[in-house]
């Protein structure tokens, strides 16, 4: 408290902004995009720039901000976390926006990842199952400027209908299957970027890429562990 929010244009350039004087995370930021992400492969510039661009510490809670830039999630309460850097950053890679894409992230958590998902799309959708996560998401978010980013309630399994199709969906949490309703709501040459496994599985992420025939192909990127997609059933 009591240190300004730095100021975060979202409509202007796509330019890191790391050197803002009231951001004293500025030199972690920079340290955990070279030494966590970028020697790990990703190498898409632009995201590589949201990354250096979004203050993470502002989305931890109030006691754990030290902890934003470190190599692994971090509790956010309700028993979630948020992830661990490398892997937002990977999603991100994997879905492979472009200006004009409309996406949809399912579980918010803190709001991070919409908040990088936000400087390379368009508009982004993104669906908490957890009401007071996706408030808190949703305020920080506003306190960001982030105004392409919408935050929804609900039971992200079922996608977002009435936004949909979407260009890319970004899943968050691992179902053990992958939901029907998403697939439908990926547009055509458009993708699925999603953990799958049981809670005592491995899961993999995967990426599913529709067809202009409407035909899914996916592919295993990596071994993950997020927490589990639960169904309002
Ligand atoms: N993307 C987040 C981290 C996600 S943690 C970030 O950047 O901080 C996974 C989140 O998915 C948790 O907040 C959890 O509450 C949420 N979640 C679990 N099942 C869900 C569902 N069916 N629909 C929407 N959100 C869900």
């Amino acid at each position: 408290m009591g240190r300004s929010l730095i100021r975060w244009p979202f409509r202007g350039s796509d330019a890191a902004s790391p050197n803002q004087p009231d951001d004293r995370f500025a030199a972690a930021r920079e340290r955990m995009v070279a030494g966590q992400i970028s020697n790990r492969g990703v190498v898409d510039a632009r995201v590589l720039a949201a990354l250096r661009a979004v203050p993470r510490h502002l989305f931890m809670l109030p006691g754990s901000q030290d902890e934003a830039y470190e190599d692994r999630p971090v509790p956010i309460g309700h028993g979630q976390t948020i992830s661990q850097p490398y892997i937002v950053a990977l999603m991100t890679e994997l879905a492979r926006l472009k200006p004009g894409d409309r996406v949809l992230e399912v579980g918010t958590g803190s709001g991070y990842q919409a908040a990088v998902l936000s400087r390379l799309a368009d508009t982004v959708d993104t669906i908490e199952i957890v009401e007071p996560l996706a408030a808190r998401a949703s305020h920080v978010l506003a306190q960001l400027g982030c105004r392409n980013v919408t935050v929804h309630t609900g039971d992200g399994s079922a996608g977002w209908p009435e936004m949909a199709p979407f260009d890319a969906i970004v899943v968050t949490a691992a179902p053990d299957h992958v939901p029907p309703a998403l697939v439908a709501q990926t547009r055509p040459g458009g993708r699925l970027v999603i953990p799958v496994g049981g809670v005592n599985d491995v899961q993999q992420l995967r990426v599913l890429e529709k067809d202009e025939r409407g035909e899914m192909h996916g592919r295993d990127v990596a071994p993950v562990r997020f927490v589990p997609l639960v169904r309002k059933e």
